[in-house]
């Protein structure tokens, strides 16, 4: 799954960006709202994770924009913590989901799990048997469709 992200705090967005390669995902960051409008234009991405403060455009901005040009990509909005009234708004215009910061790396790429199953991107990634799903790419296992807690290494 192709990720881009869109967040102009450099130390956040590398951090990111390595943990969604780590987890097999390809991910591409731009730290401009305007840069993130051009690469959603490309139309080489699968998902955006797209913050709302941004330096250049205002992020609500972006996500409309961004709908307008590919109404079903999917968009993650992160949003800072007293940020209620941003998430409501973001998700009134179509935001897929949202994060609050901080938010954890798990949480994340759980939810981009969900997005991914939603979007029928998991066709190579999961193995189903039985009621048991075993999720290669995103190293989880689903029982009846409910994950199960593991660790890593388990
Ligand atoms: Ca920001």
């Amino acid at each position: 799954m192709r990720v881009l992200l869109i967040e102009d705090d450099t130390y956040l967005a590398n951090g990111l960006r390595e943990s969604l390669r780590h987890e097999g995902y390809s991910a591409d960051v731009v730290f401009r709202g305007h840069d993130g409008l051009i690469a959603i234009h490309s139309g080489d991405f699968d998902i955006v994770i797209l913050d709302l403060g941004l330096p250049d455009i205002d992020g609500l901005s972006v996500l409309k924009k961004a709908k307008q040009i590919n109404q079903d990509l999917p968009i993650l909005i992160l949003t800072a913590r007293d940020g209620i009234e941003n998430k409501v708004k973001g998700l009134d215009l179509g935001a897929d989901d949202y994060l609050a910061k901080p938010f954890s790396i798990e949480e994340l790429l759980a939810r981009l799990r969900v997005i991914g199953r939603r979007i029928g991107n998991h066709s190579t990634s999961f193995i189903e048997h039985k009621g048991l799903s075993l999720d290669i790419k995103g190293h989880s296992i689903f029982i009846h469709g409910v994950e199960a807690n593991f660790s890593r290494r388990e």
